[in-house]
């Protein structure tokens, strides 16, 4: 069953840029840097505009897995009614495992710049502990 971070936090309180360096790097030797690391400011420029939306994930059972799946909207830079949906996969241990993405660059593992938008949106969750705020609403304001 997927919630929204709206109504569930994601706890996955260790995830920092390191991850998302880390997951990009697993792309370096195929694509060469230049690909990836644009690909990463793109994504935070889309971030920062304001382009995700509607973060939502599945947790971990820990029978069958140990990751969070975790997806989410992205709009596309140039055609404003197109929305492309970025989806994650993340251990517990905070280790991007894998990612995809509905776009015509999106393969699997995917690398775009939308996955990098969705995973700075994550980033930026995690960083300012929003996951808090839920749990300081309900209990204030008995949600
Ligand atoms: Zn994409």
């Amino acid at each position: 069953m997927a919630h929204s971070i709206g109504s569930k936090p994601l706890l996955l309180k260790n995830f920092n840029l390191h991850e998302i360096l880390n997951y990009s790097a697993k792309f370096s030797s195929a694509t060469g840097n230049r690909s990836v690391a644009a690909n990463i400011s793109k994504g935070l420029k889309l971030f920062g505009d304001k382009f995700v939306s509607k973060i939502s994930f599945t947790e971990p059972d820990f029978l069958r897995n140990d990751d969070f799946f975790i997806q989410g909207f992205v709009k596309a830079e140039m055609k404003k009614k197109v929305t492309y949906k970025p989806s994650v996969q993340i251990r517990t241990t905070c280790q991007v495992i894998s990612a995809t993405c509905t776009c015509p660059a999106g393969g699997t593992p995917a690398f775009c710049k939308h996955v990098f938008a969705f995973l700075h949106a994550i980033n930026d969750y995690i960083a300012k502990k929003l996951y808090e705020a839920l749990n300081f609403f309900r209990s204030h304001f008995f949600i």
